[in-house]
């Protein structure tokens, strides 16, 4: 069982605590650049967790559960890394759909 929301503060590599997103979105606040209260689009990866099998039978904007990582580069060495591991939901898409004539998978695979 895992207690989300993950945070991971220094890198998995180095051990440095600073990172180039973090530092160069605070540096444009500061130089007032920024509201304090930007939202700043950050490198993330949205994984839904749901049958792909079943794509076609499943609703589209229906939600699936998800797990969303933010990611940052670590400023001394360069590595990426997770900073943020939470547990989400996030709405099904039309793209990626495969034809309409597929036959639909039965139920349980
Ligand atoms: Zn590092």
């Amino acid at each position: 069982m895992i207690n989300y929301p993950l945070h991971f503060d220094s890198c998995p590599n180095c051990g440095h605590k600073d990172t180039i997103i973090a530092e160069e979105v605070q540096l444009e606040k500061d130089a007032g650049r920024l509201s304090k209260r930007a939202n700043i689009p950050i490198m993330q990866t949205r994984t839904a967790i749901f049958d792909q099998s079943r794509r076609s039978i499943l609703a589209i904007r229906s939600l699936a559960p998800a797990i969303i990582v933010s990611y940052d580069v670590c400023s001394k060495c360069g590595t990426i890394y997770a900073i943020e591991i939470v547990k989400g939901q996030v709405e099904l898409q039309a793209r990626g759909l495969p034809p309409t004539n597929n036959k639909i998978p039965p139920f349980g695979g």
